[in-house]
C-alpha cells in the first residue's frame, strides 16, 4: 500500500554544489510524525522543491536526485510562484483564515493561478498513483486538489489536514470563491482541523454555502461519506524534553546564560507575520516597563523574528513598524549595561533555540490568531524542573490544550502587562506544577500520535465507505 503526502513544499533543503543541486531531507514536525507511522506503507511525498527553473536539464537533475528519496517535485514558474503562492495562498486565503480580512487581496490572476497549480499537482499525482492508493493532502495551498483528484480517480482514498484556522462562516462567506473552495475540500473522505472550533466553522460554512446536511461529524455525497474531526498536531516531545542532555545544546545553554547575565529572560519567537501579534506584544512590554520601574535593568525581552514572505507588501511594512517600536523602547529605557529588547531578525539553529527555551523564565506567545503554535509546546517540553512560565494567547489553537498557561487576550495591552508581572512573581512550586500538567498533555498528544490518529480514522471512514458500496 502506498501513502502519498502532498504539500506545497517538499521536506528538503537544497544546497547548490558546483553546477548542480544537492538535497537533504529536513526533519520538520510533519516529516517526523509521518516517518513514525506504523503500518505497511511505502511513503512518498509530492511538492514544490523550493526552486524555480526553466532549464530542462536542471529539472531532470533535481527529479533524479529527489526520486531516490521517494520525493516527487512539482516545478512552478516564477509567475505561478507569485500568483498561486504569494498571491492566492498568502495574500487571499492566509489573511482571511487569520481574520485579517482588510489585508485580503482579490485578484483574478491569483485565483486562476491557484486553480492552475492545483490542477498541475493533480496531473502529477494521477501519473504516480494506483486508483486505490492513499493520498493525504496538506493545507490551504491545495484546497481544490481533493475534488480534482476525486473526479479523475473515484476510488482513491483522499485525506486533508488544514494546518491554519478555519474562520467563522461570517468571514469565510466574504471569499468570492467560497463555494469552489468548499467543494474542493469535500472531495476528501476525511478532513481534519486542529480544534473543534475550526471544524465547527467548516461544517457551518458547508451547510450555509452549499446547503449540505451534516449529522454530527459526517455528511453524505452520493454514495460516499465524508467525515470531519479535530486532531491537534503535536511535537516530537522526547526530542525536546531530552535536549539538555545533548552536549552541544548544553554548550549553547552556557553561552546564552552568559549573554543574558542575571536578568530575567522573557522569550518571544515567531516568523515575521501580522497574525503573530508581535507589535501588540511590544506594546504590552512597553507598558510593563512604563508602569514597573522596579524591574528596569532586571528583565530582558529576547525577541526572535524569523524572516518570512518579505516580498508580500504587508510583511515588509510590518517589519518596519516592529523595527521602529523596538528602537523606541530601547531608545527610551536602555542604560549603559542593560538593553530591554534584544532583537534577532534571523532564524536560530535547533540547538540555539532549545537553549533559549531552556533558560527563558517566561515564554511570551501572544499571536492574534494561530492555527496551533508549536513554539508554545516546544517551550513546555524543554523544561526540566527549571523555572518557566508560559504566557499564551487564547487565540492560539494550542490554548485549547495548554490551559495551565497564563492565558491572555493578545489585543489587551494591560492583560499582557499583568501576565508578565504575574509570571515574574509566580512561586517556583506553582511554575513547576503548571509545567508538569502541561507536559503530561504535550507528551501524550505528540506529532506521532497525531499522524497515527489521522490515518486510523481515515481508514475507518474508508472501511465504512467500502461496506456501503
Ligand atoms: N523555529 C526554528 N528556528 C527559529 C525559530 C523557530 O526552527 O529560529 C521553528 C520552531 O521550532 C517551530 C516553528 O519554527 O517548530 C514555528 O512553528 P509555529 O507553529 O509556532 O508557527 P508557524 O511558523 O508554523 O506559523
Amino acid at each position: 500500500m502506498k501513502l502519498y503526502i502532498i504539500s506545497n513544499r517538499l521536506p528538503v533543503k537544497a544546497v547548490a554544489e558546483k553546477d548542480t543541486f544537492v538535497f537533504s531531507r529536513s526533519e520538520g514536525g510533519l516529516t517526523t510524525g509521518l516517518n513514525s507511522l506504523q503500518g505497511n506503507y511505502e511513503k512518498h511525498w509530492v511538492g514544490w522543491p523550493g526552486i524555480c527553473t526553466d532549464k530542462e536539464e536542471e529539472k531532470q537533475d533535481i527529479c533524479h536526485r529527489l526520486e531516490e528519496m521517494n520525493l516527487h517535485p512539482i516545478f512552478l514558474s516564477d509567475e505561478q510562484y507569485k500568483n498561486y503562492y504569494e498571491g492566492y495562498s498568502n495574500s487571499t486565503l492566509w489573511p482571511l483564515c487569520h481574520y485579517f480580512f482588510a489585508y485580503t487581496l482579490y485578484r483574478k490572476s491569483f485565483w486562476q493561478s491557484y486553480q492552475e497549480v492545483n490542477a498541475l499537482f493533480c496531473r502529477e499525482i494521477i501519473r504516480l498513483v494506483e486508483p486505490d492508493d492513499w493520498v493525504w493532502v496538506q493545507d490551504y495551498q491545495l484546497m481544490l486538489l481533493p475534488e480534482m483528484l476525486r473526479q479523475e480517480l473515484p476510488r482513491l482514498h483522499i485525506g486533508y489536514f488544514h494546518h491554519i484556522p478555519f474562520p467563522s462562516y461570517e468571514l469565510f462567506r466574504i471569499l468570492p470563491e467560497r463555494a469552489e473552495i468548499l467543494k474542493g475540500l469535500l472531495g476528501a473522505d476525511f478532513i481534519a482541523f486542529h480544534t473543534h472550533d475550526y471544524m465547527r466553522h467548516f461544517i457551518s460554512a458547508a451547510e450555509r454555502v452549499l446547503h449540505m446536511d451534516f449529522s454530527l461529524d459526517e455528511t453524505r455525497i452520493g454514495s460516499r461519506i465524508v467525515r470531519v474531526d479535530a486532531l491537534p498536531m503535536g511535537i516530537n516531545y522526547d526530542l525536546y524534553h531530552n535536549v539538555s542532555q545533548q552536549k552541544n545544546v548544553w554548550k549553547a545553554i552556557e553561552r546564552t546564560r552568559l549573554l543574558f547575565g542575571k536578568h530575567k529572560l522573557i522569550l518571544s519567537v515567531d516568523r515575521l507575520d501580522y497574525s503573530k501579534g508581535i507589535l501588540h506584544r511590544l506594546y504590552g512590554f512597553a507598558s510593563f516597563l512604563e508602569h514597573h520601574p522596579e524591574y528596569h535593568g532586571k528583565v530582558t525581552l529576547a525577541m526572535v523574528i524569523v524572516p518570512s514572505r518579505d516580498h508580500v507588501g504587508s510583511y515588509a511594512e510590518l517589519k518596519t513598524r516592529i523595527d521602529e517600536e523596538i528602537g523606541s523602547i530601547n531608545g527610551r529605557y536602555s542604560t549603559m549595561n542593560w538593553t530591554p529588547v534584544c532583537y534577532f531578525y534571523h532564524g536560530f539553529s535547533f540547538e540555539e533555540l532549545a537553549a533559549m527555551y531552556f533558560i527563558a523564565d517566561i515564554a511570551l506567545v501572544t499571536p492574534l490568531r494561530d492555527g496551533m503554535n508549536l513554539v508554545a509546546k516546544e517551550y513546555v517540553a524543554v523544561k526540566q524542573d527549571n523555572p518557566g512560565v508560559l504566557v499564551l494567547s487564547e487565540m492560539a489553537g494550542a490554548a485549547v490544550e495548554l490551559t495551565d498557561a497564563l492565558l491572555v487576550n493578545p489585543n489587551d495591552t494591560e492583560q499582557i502587562e499583568n501576565a508578565i508581572c504575574r509570571a515574574l512573581e509566580m512561586p517556583f512550586e506553582e511554575q513547576k506544577e503548571r509545567m508538569h500538567r502541561m507536559q503530561s498533555i504535550v507528551s501524550v498528544q505528540t506529532v506521532n500520535k497525531w499522524a497515527a490518529d489521522f490515518v486510523n480514522e481515515w481508514q475507518e471512514v474508508a472501511h465504512k465507505n467500502k461496506t456501503m458500496l
